[in-house]
């Protein structure tokens, strides 16, 4: 998607500071952290929200899910992490491409 700016770190024509990457998805630095560890994890292929994920993503999706521990555990977050995915705009959403937040590093706040 040419106006999506997860897209176009994807691609590289926008620089983040990225800490992971593989053939299906990357992660790298919120611009706005929330905590002192706050990564986002998103596909390369675009894909607006969970709501848009499909059957034939189902690699893609369990591919994330597991990647996520090992990008957590990289980074130094062995004592734990909060895993956020804010859908649609009732969620919170704001980027319109499918992201987890990686949240660690302090004490978290009951939810
Ligand atoms: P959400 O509300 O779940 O859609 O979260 C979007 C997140 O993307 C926010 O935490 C933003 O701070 C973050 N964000 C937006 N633009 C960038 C960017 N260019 N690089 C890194 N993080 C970004
Ligand atoms: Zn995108």
């Amino acid at each position: 998607m040419s106006d999506c700016i997860f897209c176009k770190i994807c691609d590289g024509t926008i620089p983040a500071d990225i800490v992971y990457e593989d053939e299906h998805c990357l992660a790298f630095r919120d611009i706005q952290p929330k905590a002192p560890v706050h990564l986002l994890v998103i596909p390369r292929k675009h894909v607006a929200s969970l709501d848009d994920l499909s059957d034939a993503d189902r690699e893609l999706a369990g591919h994330m899910l597991l990647t996520i521990p090992r990008i957590a555990r990289q980074q130094g977050l062995e004592g734990g992490y909060r895993t956020v995915a804010n859908t649609g705009k009732g969620g919170g959403q704001e980027v319109f491409h499918l992201h987890f937040h990686i949240l660690g590093g302090g004490t978290p706040k009951p939810l």
